[in-house]
């Protein structure tokens, strides 16, 4: 169990969310806020690490893996350029992250060489 800087609870830092950083190539840290202070955070501007989960051609969405192991959700609209270069599952990217109705966003999202 990790403490939550922000409110002080205790919430569950997984051994599959650590595997899932180390396999990404991160350091295996855990997170410094429980999952629902994280949503709440308005996100700091700049780019951020990530690697490309998966890309749904059909839906126009996927989900970027991020360095803090949690899952974040992207649309077509908010990738930089050519989708296809990005959209292959495991294509590392940089991107930046926005609050909106429906929880935490990726924009900007562009290829990591
Ligand atoms: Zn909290």
């Amino acid at each position: 169990m990790v403490e939550c800087e922000k409110c002080g609870g205790e919430f569950l830092y997984g051994v599959e969310e650590q595997r899932s950083q180390e396999e990404m190539g991160f350091e295996a840290e855990p997170p410094q806020r429980c999952p629902s202070c994280r949503e709440e955070v308005e996100p700091e501007p700049g780019l951020r690490p990530g690697v490309v989960k998966w890309y749904s051609d059909e839906k126009a969405y996927g989900f970027i893996m991020q360095q803090n192991g949690s899952d974040i959700f992207f649309h077509r609209t908010g990738v930089q350029g050519d989708v296809s270069l990005v959209t292959p599952e495991g294509t590392p990217v940089w991107y930046q992250m926005k609050q909106t109705d429906k929880g935490p966003q990726a924009y900007d999202v562009h290829k990591r060489e």
